[in-house]
Parts: C-alpha cells; sequence; structure tokens
C-alpha cells in the first residue's frame, strides 16, 4: 500500500480565528489562556480533518502563533539578551521578538522598549520567516516542548502525527550573527546546536512519535561548501545519538541536484522532494533512495490552487512505485500547504466553471488520498473522470484565451522598454520641476487602515451604502491624509490608498484574466495574511484604475504628489498565477495594463509615479544561472514596458522590501528614486554596497511591522551611520514600507520625528 501524506496544514483557522485573537490578545482584550485555546481548538479542527479525509501520515508542530521558525528559536533559547531581560512570559517573548515591543511601566511591571528581529521572505515564497540571530554568547538549551506538547496532544484525540522540526542546517544557515558578533557564522554553531536537537528529538520518540519531518529546504539553495558538508556532520551525529525517531529529510520549492552529493549515503529512513517544482529530479531522488530508505514524492501543489492533474500525477508516482516498491513510495504535498487558503467550500461567489478548477488546502487532502489509492490499486474511477472533466474544461475555456492581448504582447520591442533620456538628463529636468529640498522626505505609500475605513468598505461591498457615499468618505479619508503629511511637513505626497483593500487585489479587479475568492486567505506573516487574486487567463485593463484618487490627492495640495501602483512582477507573484503559460507572459501582460495605467495618470497631471515591485527579489530562482538571468531580464523588461511611456520630467519610483536585495538587480529597471526595506540591515558592508546604485535611493529608516516608535535622536544616529559611506546628494529619507498595519498615533510620532530628523542633516550639509 501507497500511504498519503502531508507535510503541514494552514494554521490560520478557515475564517481568519488565529488573526482575530492574537491581535485581541495583543490588544489586551483577551487573556493568553484564551488565545492558546484558541490554538489548540485550530489545531484539534486540522488533525481532525486530515484524518477523516484518509491521509495516512498527519503533520504535528506545524502549528504556530507566529513563526515556525521563531518558534524553534524560542525552542532552543536562541533569544538574544535584549528580549530577556524584562521578565516577560514566554508567549511575550516570543511576540516581542516577532513583532517588537513598547510598553510604559506600570506598578508591577517595568518598562519594555525593543525592537523586532529582522523578517525575510521564506525562499521565494510570500511567507516570511523571523530569522534566527545568534551571538557569541548564544547558548543553545531547551526552553519547554512545543513539538512534544503537541504531539501528545493529537494523541490524546486518537491521532497518530509526525512532528515537523526546521532541521539544524537550514535553522543555522537561514539565521544571522546579532550586531555584537559580525564576525559570527551561524553554521559554525553546528556542533553546538546538535545536542538540542538530539535532546528534542529523543522527547519525542518517548513520547512515541516514530518518525520526524526534518526539513531541510535550503537544499535547494547554492551552498557554500562548508554548508553542504554540514548535512554529513549533523546527520551522522544524530543517528548516532540513541532512542530517536526516524527521519524523513524534507526539501521543497526546487532542485536538490546540485547538492546531492551533500546528502547521498546521509543515514536517514527517507527523503521528499518536490516534484511539482522540479520533476526533472526524479531520476536522481531515485537513485538516491536505498533499499532501506523512502522517497516521499511530492506531487500536489503546496503553493498554488490548480487541481492536480491526476492521470499526470499517477503516472508520475508510479514510476517511482516501480523502481522502489510501493511500500517505499509515499504521495504527498509538495511542500507544506501554509501556502495555500484553506477551503474551496467556502467561496460562495466564485463561477461554478472557474471554481471546478481550483483545490485549497482541504480539497489537496482528499488529492493526496486518492492519488495513494489509485496507484495502489483501488477503485477511484469517479474521481479521476470528474478531474479530466475539470482539467479539460480549463484547458479549452474561452475564459483563457484573449487573442487581443496576444497580438498586443507580440509587438514589444526596445522602444517600448526605454525612457527617452537617460537618468541624468531626467534628473536635471526633474530638480527643476519639483525643487526638492536636500533629504526629501516621503512615505511609501499606505496610511493607517483604519477600522472606520474598513467598516465603510464593508458596507459598500454589501450595497449598504451607495457608490457617491463610497466616493465621499474616500475623498476625507484621502483629505485627511493630505492635510496630515502637510503638517508633518513632509516633501512628496501620498493620497494613503485608503480605497485599497490590498495592493494587488485592488488592481486585480479591476483587470480582465482574473478571479477572486472571498475567504482565500494566506499567511503572510504573524497576523498579517493575505487573499492572493488567481490569474486565470490573459489579463487587460478595461479602464482607468486608480487615476481618479491621485487626481483629487493632488488638486488638495501644491507639494507633489505620487501617483501610487503595483508593479508588473508584484502583481504577478502576489497572485496565484497560471500553471499553463509562462511567468514571462503573465509579467508583460500585466505592464501593458499597468502602461496604459502610468500614461493615463502623467496625463492627468500626476507627474510622481510610483510602481511598487516588493515581491521583485522573492521572485527570484533560488539558485543563479540561466533561469535567475532570464528571470531578472524579464522583470526589469516588464518594469520598464509599465514606465517608460512617460517625459523625462516625470518622476519614477519604486519600492522594494522584505529581503536581501541585491542593488544589481534593481538598476535595470532605471527607475529614478528606489525606496528600499533596510531598517533591519546593520551590516556597513551592505549599506556600502548601496552606494553604487546610480539613481536616487530611500533606504528605510523605520520598521513599520512594529508599533514601536524611533526617536528622533535614533534616526539621526542611523542616518549618520548611512552618510559614512552614502552621497548625501542621492539619498532620500523615508520608512521601510507603507502603514497601513499602524496605527495613528504612532505613525504621527515616528514621521514627525524623521522629518525632524531630516531637517538636521539638511543644515549639516
Ligand atoms: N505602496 C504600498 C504601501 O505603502 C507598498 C506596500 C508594500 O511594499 N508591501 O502599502
Ligand atoms: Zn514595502
Amino acid at each position: 500500500m501507497v500511504e498519503s501524506s502531508v507535510l503541514g496544514f494552514p494554521r490560520i483557522g478557515a475564517f481568519r480565528e488565529l488573526k482575530k485573537n492574537t491581535e485581541a490578545y495583543w490588544a489586551g482584550k483577551i487573556g493568553a489562556d484564551q488565545l492558546l485555546a484558541v490554538g489548540k481548538e485550530i489545531r484539534e479542527k486540522n488533525w481532525k480533518l486530515q484524518k477523516e479525509a484518509g491521509v495516512d501520515i498527519i503533520p504535528s508542530n506545524d502549528f504556530s502563533f507566529y513563526d515556525q521558525v521563531l518558534d524553534l528559536s524560542v525552542l532552543f533559547n536562541v533569544i538574544p539578551e535584549r528580549y530577556t531581560k524584562f521578565d516577560l512570559p514566554q508567549l511575550d517573548v516570543l511576540f516581542a521578538m516577532g513583532r517588537g515591543l513598547q510598553r510604559k511601566a506600570t506598578e508591577t511591571t517595568k518598562a519594555v522598549d525593543v525592537t523586532a528581529l529582522e523578517m525575510v521572505k521564506w525562499f521565494d515564497s510570500n511567507y516570511h520567516y523571523v530569522r534566527p540571530t545568534f551571538s557569541h554568547s548564544t547558548e543553545f538549551k531547551l526552553n519547554g516542548q512545543k513539538p512534544v506538547d503537541e504531539y501528545l496532544e493529537a494523541k490524546a484525540l486518537g491521532i497518530e502525527t509526525r512532528p515537523v522540526l526546521v532541521g539544524p542546517v537550514s535553522y543555522l544557515y537561514l539565521g544571522k550573527p546579532d550586531k555584537d558578533s559580525l564576525d559570527l557564522k551561524p553554521i559554525s554553531l553546528l556542533e553546538k546546536i546538535l545536542p538540542v536537537y538530539t535532546e528534542i528529538l529523543k522527547k519525542l520518540a518517548e513520547a512515541g512519535a516514530k518518525e520526524v519531518q526534518i526539513d531541510e529546504p535550503t537544499l535547494v539553495l547554492d551552498l557554500p561548501e562548508e554548508v553542504q558538508a554540514a548535512f554529513k556532520t549533523a546527520y551522522e551525529t544524530l543517528a548516532k545519538a540513541e532512542g530517536l525517531p526516524k527521519l524523513i529529510l524534507t526539501t521543497y520549492f526546487g532542485d536538490v541536484r546540485p547538492n546531492l552529493s551533500a546528502i547521498k549515503g546521509l543515514p536517514v529512513a527517507g527523503f521528499h522532494f518536490d516534484f511539482v517544482r522540479c520533476p526533472e529530479q526524479l531520476d536522481d531522488a531515485l537513485a538516491l533512495i536505498s533499499d532501506k530508505q523512502t522517497l516521499s514524492v511530492g506531487i500536489v501543489d503546496g503553493r498554488n490552487i490548480w487541481k492536480n492533474d491526476y492521470a499526470q500525477s499517477i503516472e508520475f508516482v508510479k514510476k517511482a512505485i516501480e523502481k522502489l516498491g510501493a511500500d517505499n513510495v509515499v504521495v504527498s504535498t509538495s511542500s507544506s500547504l501554509l501556502h495555500t487558503p484553506v477551503d474551496l467550500e467556502n467561496e460562495k461567489k466564485l463561477d461554478a466553471e472557474i471554481k471546478n478548477w481550483f483545490s485549497f488546502a482541504t480539497q489537496k487532502l482528499a488529492e493526496v488520498v486518492t492519488i495513494a489509492k489509485a496507484v495502489s490499486g483501488e477503485d477511484v474511477s469517479a474521481a479521476l473522470e470528474a478531474n479530466a472533466a475539470a482539467i479539460k474544461s480549463r484547458k479549452e475555456s474561452d475564459l483563457t484565451n484573449d487573442e487581443a492581448v496576444k497580438a498586443r504582447l507580440a509587438k514589444i520591442d526596445k522602444s517600448l522598454s526605454t525612457r527617452k533620456s537617460p537618468f541624468p538628463e531626467r534628473l536635471a529636468q526633474q530638480k527643476a520641476k519639483y525643487n526638492l529640498p536636500l533629504f526629501p522626505t516621503t512615505t511609501i505609500g499606505s496610511f493607517p487602515q483604519t477600522k472606520d475605513i474598513r467598516i465603510n468598505r464593508n458596507k459598500f461591498v454589501k450595497g449598504e451604502i451607495t457608490a457617491e457615499q463610497y466616493e465621499q468618505f474616500i475623498n476625507s479619508e484621502i483629505e485627511k491624509v493630505v492635510r496630515f503629511q502637510e503638517e508633518v511637513g513632509l516633501d512628496v505626497l501620498v493620497h494613503g490608498e485608503p480605497e485599497r483593500n490590498d495592493m494587488v487585489q485592488y488592481f486585480g479587479e479591476q483587470l480582465k484574466g482574473y478571479a477572486f475568492t472571498t475567504n482565500g486567505w494566506v499567511q503572510s506573516y504573524g497576523s498579517r495574511y493575505v487573499r492572493p487574486p488567481i490569474i486565470v487567463g490573459d489579463v487587460s485593463r478595461p479602464k482607468a484604475m486608480s487615476v481618479k484618487e491621485s487626481v483629487y490627492a493632488q488638486s488638495l495640495t501644491k507639494k507633489p504628489m505620487k501617483g501610487m501602483l503595483t508593479g508588473p512582477v508584484t502583481c504577478l507573484r502576489w497572485s496565484f498565477p497560471r500553471n499553463d503559460v509562462s511567468q514571462k507572459v503573465q509579467s508583460l501582460q500585466l505592464s501593458l495594463a499597468l502602461r496604459d495605467e502610468v500614461n493615463d495618470l502623467e496625463a492627468a497631471g500626476v507627474t510622481v509615479i510610483q510602481v511598487d515591485e516588493p515581491a521583485i527579489r522573492e521572485g527570484l530562482p533560488l539558485r543563479a544561472g540561466k533561469e535567475r538571468s532570464d528571470y531578472l531580464e524579464w522583470a526589469a523588461e516588464s518594469f520598464r514596458v509599465a514606465t517608460s511611456g512617460v517625459r523625462d520630467d516625470t518622476q519614477i519610483h519604486s519600492h522594494f522590501c522584505y529581503s536581501d536585495l541585491d542593488p544589481n538587480h534593481i538598476k535595470a529597471l532605471d527607475a529614478d528614486v528606489v525606496s528600499i526595506e533596510f531598517s533591519k540591515k546593520d551590516d556597513p558592508k551592505y549599506i556600502q554596497e548601496f552606494s553604487n546604485y546610480p539613481n536616487h535611493i530611500g533606504l528605510g529608516l523605520f520598521d513599520i511591522h512594529s508599533p514601536r516608535i524611533p526617536s528622533k535622536e535614533e534616526f539621526v544616529a542611523r542616518i549618520g551611520e548611512i552618510m559614512k559611506v552614502y552621497p548625501a546628494d542621492k539619498f532620500w529619507v523615508n520608512p521601510d514600507c507603507g502603514l497601513k498595519t499602524r496605527g495613528w498615533e504612532e505613525t504621527r510620532a515616528s514621521l514627525t520625528n524623521m522629518v525632524e530628523a531630516a531637517k538636521v542633516f539638511r543644515e549639516k550639509y
């Protein structure tokens, strides 16, 4: 019998229960006990759902209140000292590390003021993990036993699970040294961390766990030699320890082949590969498996929402069975299902034809089970027939194909993707036109999305207020934001994006070729979830999408107003993309739609235009090589197609966030001004790298994921650091990203301090 397995299930709850309760806890509206109970309920539901679906291998410890990597840092005591000195309960330490904490002293508690750890993209996904931060004084030891507790919790429900842990090599390699230990290479801590891995694994075995899924996703990256070598050290050491569960070394999101020699012959019970992302690695994977090992075949997509093509998958899994035998093959999701929405059944508004093409996490449970049954010889013919019909309907549907879009795409050439003059000439014209001071201040676009905004948007969606009433409300919000920025003294203003639920969804809803969910939430980080729209067919823009709001905002002020758009690559990356045409084609289709919008904004008098590309870095193929260089080329081309229809004196901005951006990767976009998330970057060498960036740049000065307010002195110190290596005449002053998740109070205070700091430097230079 071939078994079925799932590598992880979404933990946000079918109706965002985790978000609602976590935020209520942060706001002091519910206690820790209540939040913990909600977590327990979600776990129970998830396990039962999987059990009922017939999944053989069900994960545990895939739940987290914030992030599974952060959980591991807390479990292993990788907690920088700045978080431990306030005597906070462990749950609050975890949240402080994840999002920072600033709290006034009370009669019984000390004042707390601590920034969050750095948060980075989880490989090429839109999930973010909290980066483990090591210092010379890090002392590994177990703080509690979360994986064991959750294993036992499932067991008490009568459900046997397979605990999940991020493996030692990936855990270390995904981390970084703390500011006080910049010379420390995390991987050098391997020998020190293995004892705590041994200890927690032993505890799991004692609790009854027979097998553990040990995630080593870094195996799909280009790894330095010492990291490759670390796998042997790590897994041979663990194999020598007595009384540990079996380990399934799990990789996902890509091609393991370049690192095969690092894992060949490792004494583990089996391997998991992602064959959705890289089916080409099957032969090498098969050759790697010894007769005592199993191969977990990741064939049901953990990253996208398209229905599995059963006929194809069954044929694929059969190849593995032929070589290894049915008992050594497991049918699995390609990665954790964390990256997919919970349940398609909760979508009541989707067109029935389109809905039949999709499969969300809950539906994917049935998919692994059905494929496992089919290859085990069970009769699942009804399911196979229904599946074949759905696959055929999608392929042949008119909703997917638009000839006019295809024709326009074929005409893209160099003239469509080049600004009229090179940057120095544009700069001269822009200087004359806008006459900005040195250290110009601006924000990234959004202002606090208050409850009032959400209530009014909901009312409008439900038809409880008219379009005119809604427009009036949005206009009053825009006016508030404009007046606020004038008061604070910012130089280049924004309208605040109150009309946008989400920066991709907002545009997606106005583009042809997109479909939407009402409840398809996916965790992005902590309590922030997104609802990615779905690209189902060729994309085009029926009419202007953002001009009205920007024109209104500009009419309220003499200061330059930035029109605000989401770039083609980000629209693509933060949607569920098609899997039947290339990403390049989808990106260029989006760029043509956006080009029309950019040109319309300019024609309407909005001549500073920011086209955000926060997702450009996460889209970078994980390995160096042709796929990566091709990506960089089409990503930049898409941006330029969108933005180069304008005059020289129109100033094009772009914005990037969340990740380790390489300045070389964004040069080809040729934006006049870029703003980048930077407040968590402490390495002076990295700051230095940006000083070669030819155009103008704003290195983000404060973390917008945290409610913490930096003081004026802190801003001055930070800008001072940057000025040691950065030319003052190219530098812009701005936060890391948009302010939509922040409250007004902290926004006012932070921006005021930021503007005051800019003034200090204007006087100096
Ligand atoms: N303009 C967007 C905002 O400010 C950018 C968001 C992002 O980069 N994630 O919200
Ligand atoms: Zn951003």
